[in-house]
C-alpha cells in the first residue's frame, strides 16, 4: 500500500507524559500501518528536563519544529508552582496564538459514569485573561494579578465557537462569564460575543454566570451543548466536566490557531502516579484522534477511537482510574489488538 508519511512535533513531555506518549505513539503507528500513514516524530524535551540540559525551558529546536511541521502532539509539561518560569503550554500557546482551546467532552461506551450520553463542548479562549502572566509585587504583602482581556481575542475566539456550531449542527451557545463582578472585563467578552451571536442566528445563545454554571452543569449537564469562556473559567471547568465521563484520564484537547495546532490531554502531569504505569492515556490518545482529522486521516482517526472504544465496550482491560486493575502499556496492547476486530 502507498503509504503518506507526516511530520509531527512530540513533546512527551513529563510525569505521566513519557509513559502515555509512548503508548499513544504505538497505538498510531499501529493505525498508520494498516491505513497507510507514517509518522516521522520529531521529539522534544521541554521544562524542567529540557532546562537541565539545555538550559532552555523550551528549547529554540522545539519552536522550530512547530513552526516548520504546523502540528504538535504534547504530553504534560510540570507547571513549577508559585516560581520560576511561568508556563511552558501557556508559552506554546502565546508564542504560535493557538487562541482557541477546543475540549469535547463525551461517554466512552460501556464506561459508567456519574452521567450518560455526555456530550458536551468547552470552547477555552487560550491566550490572555489571569493567563496574561502579569504579576508583580506591590508592597511587600500585596501582589496584584492582571485579567487582561481584549476586544480582538474576545471576538475571535466567539467567531470560532459560533463557526464550529454552525458547521458541527451543534445547537446552543453559552458564554459564561462573571460579569456582574467584572463588569468591564467580563462586560467587555460578553459584548462581543453578543456581536458575534447576532450575525448566527440559526444557533441559539444565552448566558450564565460561571458559579451559577458549576451548580447547573451538577444538576443538569445536558442543558449545555458548547460553553465559550475565558481562559480561567474554562481551565476550571473543563477539570469539573471531565468527571461527568470518568475523569482526566479520558478528555482531550486542541489548541488551534490560524497556522499551527498543539494537541494535548486535559489533565497535567499528575506527579502522584508517574512512573508506575498507572496513568490512562485515553486522554492523549483522543486527542490524537483529534489531530488525525485534524491533518485529514480520518480512516486511521476512525480505526483508532473504533479500538478504542471497543477495549470501553469489553470493559475486561482498563487502567485503575476507571475502575480496572490494568497497566498503562497493557492498555495499549488491547487498544492495538482491539482495532484489528471492532
Ligand atoms: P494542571 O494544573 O497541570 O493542568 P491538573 O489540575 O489537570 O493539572 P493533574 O495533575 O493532571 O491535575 O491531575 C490531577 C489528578 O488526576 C492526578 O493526581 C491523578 O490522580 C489524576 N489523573 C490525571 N491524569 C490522569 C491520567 N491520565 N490517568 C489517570 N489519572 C489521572
Amino acid at each position: 500500500m502507498a503509504s503518506r508519511t507526516h511530520a509531527i512535533t512530540l513533546v512527551p513531555g513529563d510525569g505521566i507524559g513519557p509513559e502515555v506518549s509512548a503508548s499513544v505513539v504505538r497505538i498510531a503507528e499501529a493505525a498508520g500501518a494498516a491505513t497507510g500513514v507514517k509518522f516521522d516524530w520529531h521529539s522534544f524535551a521541554a521544562g524542567a528536563d529540557a532546562f537541565e540540559r539545555f538550559g532552555e525551558y523550551i528549547p529554540q529546536a522545539l519552536y522550530r519544529s512547530i513552526e516548520e511541521n504546523k502540528v504538535a502532539l504534547k504530553g504534560p509539561v510540570t507547571t513549577p508552582v508559585g516560581e520560576g518560569f511561568s508556563s511552558i503550554n501557556v508559552a506554546l500557546r502565546q508564542r504560535f496564538e493557538l487562541f482557541a482551546n477546543f475540549r469535547p467532552v463525551k461517554n466512552l461506551p460501556g464506561l459508567k459514569t456519574r452521567y450518560p450520553n455526555i456530550d458536551l463542548i468547552i470552547v477555552r479562549e487560550n491566550t490572555e485573561d489571569l493567563y496574561a502572566g502579569l504579576e508583580h509585587v506591590i508592597v511587600p504583602g500585596v501582589v496584584q494579578s492582571l485579567k487582561i482581556i481584549t476586544e480582538k481575542a474576545s471576538t475571535r475566539i466567539a467567531q470560532f465557537a459560533f463557526e464550529y456550531a454552525r458547521k458541527h449542527g451543534r445547537k446552543k451557545i453559552h458564554a459564561i462569564h462573571k460579569a456582574n463582578i467584572m463588569k468591564l472585563s467580563d462586560g467587555l467578552f460578553l459584548r462581543c460575543c453578543r456581536g458575534i451571536a447576532a450575525t448566527f442566528p440559526d444557533v441559539a445563545y444565552a448566558e450564565h454566570i460561571v458559579d451559577n454554571t458549576c451548580m447547573q452543569l451538577v444538576m443538569n449537564p445536558y442543558q449545555y451543548d458548547i460553553l465559550l469562556t475565558e481562559n480561567l473559567y474554562g481551565d476550571i471547568l473543563s477539570d469539573l466536566c471531565s468527571a461527568f465521563v470518568g475523569g482526566l484520564g479520558l478528555v482531550p484537547g486542541a489548541n488551534l490557531g490560524t497556522e499551527c495546532a498543539i494537541f494535548e490531554a486535559v489533565h497535567g502531569s499528575a506527579p502522584d502516579i508517574a512512573g508506575k504505569d498507572l496513568a490512562n492515556p485515553t486522554a492523549l490518545l483522543q486527542s490524537a484522534v483529534l489531530m488525525l482529522h485534524h491533518i485529514h486521516e480520518p480512516a486511521t482517526a476512525e480505526r483508532i477511537q473504533a479500538g478504542l472504544e471497543k477495549v470501553y465496550a469489553e470493559g475486561k482491560v482498563l487502567t485503575r482510574d476507571v475502575g480496572g486493575t490494568s497497566g498503562t502499556s497493557a492498555f495499549a496492547d488491547a487498544v492495538i489488538a482491539a482495532m484489528d476486530t471492532a
